[in-house]
């Protein structure tokens, strides 16, 4: 038998939904800044950048938004509200279950921090259950950076069409793309579960 292809999960928009208005809005409450700023500050940020590449630990970047914002919770506040932004896809998680049920090789690539990661791992059992995570800050790049492909190629001990790689965003899939990997940009769950079938992968329960 063909040796199963190993799928490759995007974790924000694809397993876990987040909204930073959330915390911007917690955070400016406690601060000099207004929610709107607040988001500036944190979402899509060259200060997040830097956290999601390993360059400053959450310590060093709850500092870095005290000293901005003039932040006035301590770090444990800081970190709660930061990272509770998420809610889960259940459609995503729940076939992302039925893989690994069917000894399908499923694994977690995210651009992420360790704020998140610690918090997403405490509220969401789902994330214990794949192969393994291949997590930008870990690895000192983000996607849509080749050398964290490269990364995960290593990890799953598979490229080209080997790998089926779900992303929600269209750079980091046209990353995956160049690599030769099989990639579906990811808009809704249905559509996603459907692509998945079609390309002959166990996403159903078998009765
Ligand atoms: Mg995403």
């Amino acid at each position: 038998m063909k040796e199963q292809p190993a799928v490759v999960f995007d974790l924000g928009k694809v397993l876990v939904d987040f909204d930073y208005r959330i915390s911007a809005a917690k955070i400016a409450r406690q601060s000099r800044f207004t929610p709107a700023q607040v988001r500036e500050l944190l979402d899509h940020s060259p200060l997040l950048f830097r956290l999601e590449t390993g360059l400053l630990t959450g310590e060093q970047f709850y500092g870095e938004v005290c000293a901005e914002c003039g932040f006035s919770g301590n770090l444990a506040d800081f970190c709660g509200t930061f990272a509770d932004i998420f809610s889960e896809i259940k459609p995503m998680t729940a076939m992302q279950a039925t893989l690994r049920a069917n000894k399908v090789p499923t694994y977690i690539f995210s651009n992420t921090n360790s704020i998140a990661m610690r918090h997403i791992r405490a509220k969401f059992p789902f994330c214990a259950n794949f192969d393994g995570s291949v997590l930008s800050f870990e690895q000192g790049a983000m996607k849509p950076d080749p050398k964290i492909y490269a990364v995960v190629e290593r990890m799953a001990g598979r490229s080209g069409q080997d790998i089926v790689y779900l992303d929600d965003r269209a750079e980091n899939v046209a990353a995956g793309l160049a690599r030769g990997w099989r990639t579906l940009l990811h808009q809704t769950p249905e559509q996603s579960i459907a692509a998945l079938r079609q390309w002959g992968l166990p996403v159903d329960l078998s009765p």
